[in-house]
């Protein structure tokens, strides 16, 4: 009767001891950062607590499952020649001549909608929508002919200022009570003209306001209160409003969608690219969390489905920070080096090379022991998790390394190449 008490009494210690370490891991991060909703978080920690472990843990794995699952629409509409294409293939990090990229400066014929889905993010899919203009339609049948109701929100392009029919259209998308952004692009070749037609005179923010000034006339001839309007250029992400806008739309998001979106942005700074780790992590760290209920003890420290399992998850991260094999491949050939030259200043691409004589699982037990020893426990100090879980900890801190040093090296080449 006693032993019976006291075993409660650790396990009712034991449920508390989750809970709270659940209730520390999320204050870690900001709400907007943060991958599950508000909502779920509370219902986790309060079934923890009281124990109702099984429960806890299936909003986990839903949670987990929703995040995989939720698709992603963006629709981007513009007059033919406005940079539809160029912006879909940015925004998709595929290189303008590189396979499955959409066809830039072809003049559009067709009425049709078209599909782009992103290579490494499955179901984020961008929609090149043919211009209201070109269609002819009013705005209420183009949203229909477009099937307006699929897409999370939409992204009016134009490479002049916009013109009534944007308004119009921007008019009837919110009245379906969808979300839209305005986008301005080719603003390099705005200042490459203004600065060689005007090398004395030229004001590199005089050019830039106005853009923007002259974008807001049609609002006002229209009497419409004016949106923010985004400059960019899809020559050179990184400079003006691109992560603005990107910053701006991800907070809009409802959060799995927001997961999503954030994951498939091209890296092109240093707190995208913290962002996406942040995001990786609480995910990691949840799956860690699930197994702890399901976890069949096992003297092998790794087996052979963990070893697949890690080189997926590797997979997935490089690809994610834009350092996989095809993308530093594509680099290589741009900047006419080897392949190798690159990967040699990285380390997420030699994870799972071996020493002479090692196993594939003493080398990563190897990791694993430095990583731990660095880093200490994951979850709390007297809950056991397994390895596998420290193991894609690290790589995800590797890839983040590579990522930023990839980062660091375009900056230094795009200044290069401006000087
Ligand atoms: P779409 O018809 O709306 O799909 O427009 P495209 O993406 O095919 O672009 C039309 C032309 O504009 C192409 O020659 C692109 O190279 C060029 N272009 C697109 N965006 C930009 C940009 O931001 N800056 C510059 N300089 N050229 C751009
Ligand atoms: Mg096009």
């Amino acid at each position: 009767m006693g032993q019976q008490f006291s075993s409660s009494k650790n396990e009712r210690q034991r449920h508390q001891d989750l809970a709270s370490s659940f209730t520390e891991y999320f204050k870690k991060f900001k709400v907007e950062s943060k991958i599950i909703p508000q909502e779920t978080l509370a219902s986790i920690v309060l079934n923890l607590s009281k124990g109702n472990i099984q429960v806890a843990n299936s909003f986990i794995t839903n949670a987990l499952k929703e995040m995989d699952s939720t698709p992603l629409n963006v629709a981007v509409t513009g007059e033919s020649g406005s940079g539809k294409s160029s912006f879909i293939n940015a925004l998709r990090g595929i290189g303008h001549e590189e396979e499955g990229a959409a066809e830039i400066g072809v003049v559009e014929t067709t009425m049709e909608r078209h599909p782009y889905t992103h290579p490494n993010i499955p179901n984020v899919v961008f929609w090149d929508l043919p211009g209201i203009g070109t269609t002819n339609f009013p705005p209420k049948d183009y949203l229909e002919k477009m099937k307006f109701n699929e897409y999370d929100f939409f992204i009016i392009v134009s490479a002049t200022r916009f013109k009534k029919n944007d308004i119009d259209l921007a008019k009837a998308i919110q009245k379906m009570k969808k979300d839209f952004y305005f986008v301005r692009t080719k603003v390099d070749s705005d200042l490459k003209n203004e600065k060689e037609f005007k090398p004395r005179t030229f004001n590199r923010d005089k050019v830039l306001w106005q853009i923007r000034d002259s974008c807001m006339k049609t609002f006002q001839e229209n009497k419409v209160k004016q949106p923010p309007i985004f400059l960019i250029s899809n020559k050179i992400l990184s400079e003006y409003d691109f992560q603005l806008l990107m910053d701006k739309v991800v907070n809009a998001l409802p959060v799995y969608k927001r997961h999503k979106f954030m994951l498939s942005l091209p890296i092109i700074t240093r707190a995208a690219i913290e962002k996406k780790r942040q995001f990786l992590e609480q995910t990691i760290w949840l799956e860690a969390f699930a197994a702890l209920f399901n976890m069949v003890p096992s003297l092998n420290i790794l087996m052979g489905d963990d070893v697949e399992n890690l080189r997926c998850s590797m997979k997935r991260y490089r690809a994610v920070f834009g350092v996989d094999d095809e993308s530093l491949q594509s680099l290589a050939e741009d900047w006419q080096v080897s392949v190798d030259q690159l990967k040699a200043k990285m380390k997420s691409p030699h994870v799972f090379e071996t020493k002479e004589k090692e196993t594939t699982q003493e080398r990563l037990s190897r990791l694993y022991e430095e990583f731990y020893l660095a880093n200490g426990h994951l979850v709390a100090k007297n809950v056991y998790v397994k390895e596998l879980f420290y193991l894609k900890y690290s790589f995800l801190d590797m890839v983040t390394d590579d990522a930023n040093a990839l980062l660091r090296e375009i900056c230094v080449k795009n200044n290069l190449v401006s000087a």
